[in-house]
C-alpha cells in the first residue's frame, strides 16, 4: 500500500482523528494554510471526488455529513469545503479528500 491516506485511515500511520463516521475520518492537515485546516477522507480508496461520486454516492453523503459536522464544530459557521481534483487543480494526494478551511475558529 503506497497511498499515504490509506495508511492514515487504516491506522498504519497513527493519527489523531478529530472525528470519525462509518465511512470517513477527519484529521488536521499537516501543513495548515488557514487557522482551521482539516481534511475529511473516505476510509476506502477513491482517486478523487469524481471517482468517489461515480462509484459510491453513499460514502460521499456520509463524508459530506461528517465534513459539515466538523466544520460547524470547529468554526463560527463560515468555512470553505474544497476538493482539489486533478494535478492541474493542485491535487497532490490521489486519495479523495475534502479540505475544511476557515479564518474563524470557534473558541471552545
Ligand atoms: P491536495 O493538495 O488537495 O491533494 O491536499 C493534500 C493535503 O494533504 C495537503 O494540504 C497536505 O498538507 C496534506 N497532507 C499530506 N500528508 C499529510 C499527512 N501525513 N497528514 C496530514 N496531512 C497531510
Ligand atoms: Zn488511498
Amino acid at each position: 500500500m503506497d497511498c499515504i491516506f490509506c495508511k492514515i485511515t487504516s491506522g498504519v500511520i497513527p493519527t489523531n482523528f478529530v472525528a470519525e463516521s462509518q465511512h470517513a475520518v477527519a484529521f488536521k492537515d499537516i501543513s495548515p494554510r488557514q487557522p482551521v485546516h482539516i481534511l475529511v477522507v473516505p476510509k476506502e480508496h477513491y482517486t478523487d471526488v469524481s471517482d468517489l461520486t461515480e462509484k459510491n454516492p453513499e460514502v460521499l453523503a456520509d463524508l459530506m455529513q461528517l465534513a459539515t459536522k466538523v466544520a460547524k464544530d470547529k468554526t463560527i459557521g463560515s468555512f470553505r469545503l474544497t476538493f482539489n481534483t486533478g494535478a492541474a487543480a493542485g491535487q497532490t494526494v490521489f486519495h479523495a479528500h475534502a479540505h475544511i478551511t476557515s479564518t474563524t475558529p470557534k473558541e471552545h
